[in-house]
């Protein structure tokens, strides 16, 4: 019997296994294979690999400093920020740190101790609870394996099993379809891009330099002729000048927008969320790897004292999380509420002129 089985190997698992390794009998449950990721970009999560200054603060407040084969270029200094709408544009510094995503994820993979029990390429199907304990269902290689544990925490991203298997239905937590496209390009651009349309989604898009690639995604609501925006959005960003002839891949992912602080609480006391499964997650940018690891953070704070009562301590030690995702939340219509971005995008607050790019 394990002590906690956390399943999902994303920045949020990971983090979380690393931490609980030394105190308790782990088992992490991961469907990809992380170790053939790392090497080949297989199977890697579709991301747009941005580590925002917020992220890179937890890293550090982690004693954490990247490895140099974790970084991409190019590095970028300001973002693009185009409203196709109301057709205004402007430019605004950004601090990011520009990551190839599967080897971010290998990277914090790498780190977790041998102490903690691996399972890769094994998908976790269902979970039961049974008197004081859980039974996982893991699929891998085609057979059906049971383990046991006493508590469980998903960490399995936006889809999560165990959010939708023990955790009421939140209809705050909007689930978005997001899909990205890598274009081989001539020569990098030195911006990251967002654009804003809400004839086409009410979240938004990108587009993001990567070695010899560009990256276009958008993150569309879901059922409502994603393919069909997604291309609009497309000839939209070609119109503007984005070289988009040659697409190399096209992936997808599901993405969560939270309208409020995840609710942390399930019928059974010994299981939890914590990542992009629970909502920490930016309502108004999507940024989620400073989230992920800040809850990975508090569910180790709270597992430190004990595994009996976890879940209070828990929703306890993420109330500066909690604070943070309604402020964005309040941040929102100032992005989103198109004449209020646009005052705000003609009020040129906080801008950066770009020469040449004058507008
Ligand atoms: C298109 C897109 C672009 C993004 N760009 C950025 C960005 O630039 N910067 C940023 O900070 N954030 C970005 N995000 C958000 C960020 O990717 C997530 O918030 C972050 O990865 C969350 O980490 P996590 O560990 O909670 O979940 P995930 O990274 O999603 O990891 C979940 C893990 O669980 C595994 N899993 C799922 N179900 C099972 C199962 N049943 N059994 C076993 N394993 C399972 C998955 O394989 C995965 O490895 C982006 C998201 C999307 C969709």
């Amino acid at each position: 019997m394990y002590d906690i089985a956390i399943i999902g190997a994303g920045p949020a698992g990971s983090t979380l296994a690393r931490l609980l390794a030394a105190k308790y009998r782990v088992l992490l449950v991961e469907k990809r294979n992380l170790l053939a990721a790392e090497q080949t970009a297989a199977g890697s999560k579709c991301c747009g690999g941005l580590l925002a200054p917020d992220a890179q603060k937890v890293l550090g407040m982690m004693s954490l400093a990247l490895p140099q084969e974790v970084i991409v270029g190019p590095q970028i200094f300001v973002v693009r920020t185009i409203d196709l709408q109301q057709d205004c544009e402007r430019y605004y510094q950004r601090f990011y740190i520009n990551l190839d995503r599967a080897k971010f994820d290998g990277w914090l993979f790498s780190l977790i101790p041998p102490a903690v029990d691996v399972r890769l390429a094994a998908f976790c199907k269902s979970i039961q609870q049974v008197d004081s304990h859980f039974v996982l269902d893991i699929l891998q290689q085609g057979k059906h394996f049971r383990e046991r544990a006493r508590v469980v925490i998903g960490a399995d991203g936006a889809g999560s099993m165990v959010r939708k298997q023990f955790f009421p239905v939140d209809k705050k937590l909007v689930v978005y379809s997001a899909v990205q496209e890598w274009f081989s390009v001539p020569e990098a651009s030195p911006y990251f891009s967002v654009f804003f349309d809400s004839r086409l989604t009410d979240f938004y898009g990108w587009s993001i330099p990567k070695e010899d690639s560009l990256l276009v995604g958008a993150a569309l609501i879901p059922r409502q002729q994603t393919l069909e925006r997604y291309k609009e959005l497309k000839s939209k960003l070609a119109a503007y000048g984005y070289p988009l002839q040659r697409a190399q891949k096209k992936e997808g992912a599901l993405i969560v927008r939270p309208r409020h602080a995840p609710r942390l609480t399930a019928l059974p006391p010994g299981i939890a969320l914590i990542g992009e499964a629970a909502g920490w997650i930016s309502p108004s940018s999507a940024e989620g790897f400073s989230y992920a690891f800040r809850s990975a953070l508090a569910a180790a704070k709270a597992l430190e004292q004990g595994l009996d009562g976890f879940v209070p301590r828990y929703q306890k030690e993420t109330a500066a999380l909690r604070l943070n995702i309604c402020l964005k939340n309040l941040k929102l219509p100032f992005m989103y509420q198109p004449w209020l971005r646009k005052a705000v995008m003609a009020s040129g607050l906080a801008a950066v002129k770009v020469i040449g790019q004058e507008t």
